[in-house]
């Protein structure tokens, strides 16, 4: 299975949210997936089409459980394409308006009639639990990531340009840098920095993809750090490497549980530098900083990376504790 598909298997069972991250996920569904259609006097519908029968269960979820709506799930068999499948969600009716308006792509009147003011959903992303399940509705609707084996990268393409307008706000938002380009009257968004990669998939809440990720640069960096490693002092770099080890398990550890993105500029810089050269000293790791900085200063950051990543491990002591507690308390 695609390292994609891996991700997206992650992504699909994962709990509807709040419902404001309810709303901000299905409009990315169906900017992705959705159309609008008219059925003849005022009467409008909106319909899903996706390959993935899995997601479809999600898109009826959201609607259902979500939104309360009662959408139509069924499939369309594609004879001349070897028999492949396609899910068609559809809402009509009183149904259709709830969601337009819901979507901020309706509005009701005094009078009870509900105006169609735009073709395609107005996400409301001002709040960072809605912009992280934007980002994982648009993924999952029209995403795709390279194997990193290869490179690093992550895109959306879509009809509906709001789409890649949207993303790239929210990625902007979490500190991720994205480009925007047109592709065959598609509107694609991607990004190409390993960092920004790992920031992407944390931020949808694929912390199983981040770890094989964070795993697999580290590997690659090793393996091409070698050949310098066997040049330096012995004695001296043995213990550098110690500590150096220490540092890239506690950041891997904030990455995978808080997201890179959620700390200040300067220790975001200095983490991801020490993932990207795991084996330079504390001296060379500061000239690469932007503007560059003294030992002393990348000292003291990687030592606040590290309570962090303290601070995470003890708050799982204590989640044991407390179930050990419960059971305790269960026995007597
Ligand atoms: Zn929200």
């Amino acid at each position: 299975m695609s390292f994609s598909s891996r991700v997206k298997e992650e992504l699909i069972p994962q709990p509807l949210e709040k419902p404001c991250c309810v709303l901000a996920e299905t409009a990315a569904l169906t900017q992705a997936t959705g159309t609008l259609g008219f059925l003849g006097a005022g009467r409008l519908s909106v319909t899903w089409r996706m390959e993935n029968a899995a997601l479809a269960r999600r898109v009826f979820r959201l609607l259902r459980e979500g939104i309360g709506l009662k959408p139509q799930l069924h499939f369309v068999e594609h004879a001349r394409l070897g028999g492949r499948r396609t899910c068609v969600l559809t809402v009509e009716g009183e149904d259709a308006e709830t969601l337009l308006v819901a979507l901020r792509m309706a509005e009701r009147e005094p009078d009870g009639q509900v105006r169609l003011r735009h073709t395609s959903p107005r996400p409301s992303l001002g709040k960072d639990c809605c912009r992280r399940a934007y980002l994982r509705g648009a993924f999952l609707g029209c995403g795709s990531i390279n194997e990193p084996e290869k490179s690093y990268r992550l895109e959306c393409a879509a009809a509906d340009m709001g789409l890649a307008q949207s993303v790239q706000r929210a990625l902007a938002h979490g500190g991720v840098e994205s480009k925007v380009f047109e592709r065959r009257g598609h509107w694609v968004v991607y990004l190409h920095r390993a960092q920004d990669l790992a920031d992407t998939l944390a931020m949808m809440g694929a912390s199983r993809a981040v770890m094989e990720l964070e795993n697999l640069r580290i590997t690659k960096q090793m393996r091409s750090n070698a050949n310098r490693a066997s040049n330096c002092d012995e004695g001296n770099s043995e213990k550098q490497v110690t500590s150096a080890h220490r540092q890239v398990d506690a950041i891997k550890l904030v990455s995978i549980h808080r997201g890179l993105y959620t700390l200040p500029p300067a220790l975001q810089e200095i983490a991801r530098l020490r993932l990207e050269h795991p084996e330079v000293t504390l001296e060379e790791l500061g000239q690469l900083a932007e503007p560059p900085v003294g030992r002393a200063a990348v000292h003291h950051r990687l030592k606040r990376l590290e309570a962090l990543a303290g601070e995470i491990e003890a708050s799982w002591d204590k989640a044991e504790e407390e179930k050990h507690e419960t059971e305790r308390s269960i026995d007597a």
